[in-house]
């Protein structure tokens, strides 16, 4: 009888253990899934992913200064990703001296890249927006010099560059 008692004390001790680890692995991947759904992301949320710079740009459509971005005059190969998110969106191999202050590309990675007006200056320009975080990014104009005729204007605020491995 007592070795009984003991086998299901076992028993039971195995269960409680195993659903502990079965619970905590749920709650872990919900965790992990929330983290990953930018959209739901509140202002406070992105307050502490992102600079107040970085955060007017993104998350209240703002506009760097320019002449102010550190990709202005940068020429080095790889990738430019969203500084919120890490998303490829354009290649240096599309950057272009445009001569306006602002980094620009004549093509982005169009899969992630999601288009819509804004009238903020009183006519409509075409904005650019990271297509996983929602974050603006820029605007997109049809005066580009290259064959595609298209001039990205991007925030470098948005961006954050990685080289390509040598
Ligand atoms: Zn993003």
């Amino acid at each position: 009888m007592i070795l009984l008692n003991l086998l299901n004390n076992t028993k039971m001790k195995r269960l409680v253990f195993l659903a502990l680890i079965f619970t905590c692995n749920l709650v872990i991947s919900q965790i992990k899934s929330q983290k990953m759904d930018y959209k739901k992301y509140t202002d406070e949320d992105w307050k502490k992913i992102l600079t107040e710079d970085q955060f007017h740009i993104l998350r209240e459509e703002g506009t760097e200064y320019p002449g102010s971005s550190k990709y202005n005059d940068f020429w080095e190969s790889g990738t430019y990703v969203c500084v919120a998110c890490e998303t490829p969106l354009y290649l240096s191999e599309n950057k272009f001296d445009a001569h306006c202050g602002w980094p620009s590309f004549d093509a982005g990675i169009d899969k992630n890249i999601d288009l819509g007006v804004d009238y903020k200056i009183g006519y409509a320009r075409t904005e650019l927006r990271c297509k996983t975080c929602g974050g603006h990014l820029g605007h997109v104009f049809d005066d580009g010099p290259t064959k595609t005729g298209k001039r990205h204007c991007l925030n470098g605020l948005a961006l954050k560059f990685i080289p390509n491995k040598k």
